[in-house]
């Protein structure tokens, strides 16, 4: 029996199941429950909440969430060896847990969640950060999220808190600075997963903000800081020629210096450039 429920320990689970990791869907497993029960703490007040989980593996944070009291958790696991451990999770939590066995890319899960919603996920690596640019850029704001609970590569996850001047800093800060709070709650070894990847990992904790810190339509945020990081070490006048034929007049428009590089521009900046690019 585990810590924190009735349900066998996980490296059982994944014995009697023969859950071999695998490298193609980002298999790195947490087995340590006491571990998994502290990062739904860091999601908040889950007594109230759905919970959306992408990618459950053997069911570790999910038993996390439901043992800290989530109302409801929907996790969505493409690999279907999964789905008999998780069937025993759902059994010993009656009505509190539903399962879907499909992709996360593919599958709409708001029409199985009921608000207020929030998200938390150990993701498969390789879907991260399209995932967080997804949830981040929703054409409506504020979104179906309350806020974010999300494991990822710490390098990634230092992209997403840099600040201007930084190396890390780039169009994932940028866009998850706009429209939430967002800062690392746990850092992580690779010895923590089973088994380790190569590098170190950091829990993300993002908290959608009632609306955009500056104003500025999404579209041509985010398409002017994709334009001005592709080509970083370059002067916003060369990197951002494509955007609009006057770019030094609107850059000066924008308070900022035509010769400036992207890495010098704040979230402020970034939002007036965005709003002067938008006018006819
Ligand atoms: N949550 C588990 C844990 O903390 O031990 C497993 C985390 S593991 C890093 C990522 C999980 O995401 C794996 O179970 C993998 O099968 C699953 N996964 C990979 N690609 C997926 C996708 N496109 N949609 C849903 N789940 C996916």
């Amino acid at each position: 029996m585990s810590t924190i429920d009735n349900l066998p320990p996980l490296s059982q689970v994944i014995r009697d199941h023969d859950l071999q990791a695998r490298k193609s869907l980002g298999q790195n497993f947490l087995l340590d429950l006491n571990l998994t029960a502290k990062i739904a703490r860091q999601a908040g007040d889950l007594t109230q909440c759905d919970v959306l989980e992408i990618g459950p593996g053997p069911g570790g944070l999910t038993r996390g969430l439901l043992s800290e009291g989530a109302r409801r958790v929907l996790a969505i696991e493409k690999d279907t060896r999964c789905m008999p451990a998780l069937a025993e999770i759902a059994a010993a939590y009656p009505d509190r847990l539903q399962l879907i066995n499909g992709d996360a890319l593919e599958v709409d899960p708001l029409a199985h969640l009921i608000p207020p919603i929030r998200v938390a996920a150990n993701l498969p690596y390789n879907i991260g950060t399209e995932l967080l640019v997804r949830w981040l850029t929703p054409p409506q704001w504020p979104p179906f999220w309350q806020s974010l609970t999300l494991m990822f590569q710490r390098e990634v996850a230092e992209r997403i808190v840099a600040q201007p001047g930084s190396k890390a800093y780039g169009r994932l800060a940028l866009l998850a600075q706009w429209r939430a709070d967002a800062k690392i709650v746990i850092n992580l070894p690779p010895e923590a997963f089973t088994p380790p990847p190569k590098v170190s990992s950091a829990v993300v904790h993002l908290t959608a903000l009632p609306e955009p810190r500056f104003p500025a339509d999404a579209a041509t945020l985010s398409r002017t800081v994709a334009a001005a990081f592709n080509q970083r070490r370059k002067m916003l006048r060369a990197s951002l020629k494509g955007t609009a034929p006057d770019i030094e007049d609107r850059l000066l428009a924008a308070g900022i210096k035509p010769t400036d590089r992207a890495e010098q521009i704040s979230l402020e900046g970034f939002c007036a450039l965005a709003r002067e690019i938008a006018k006819p």
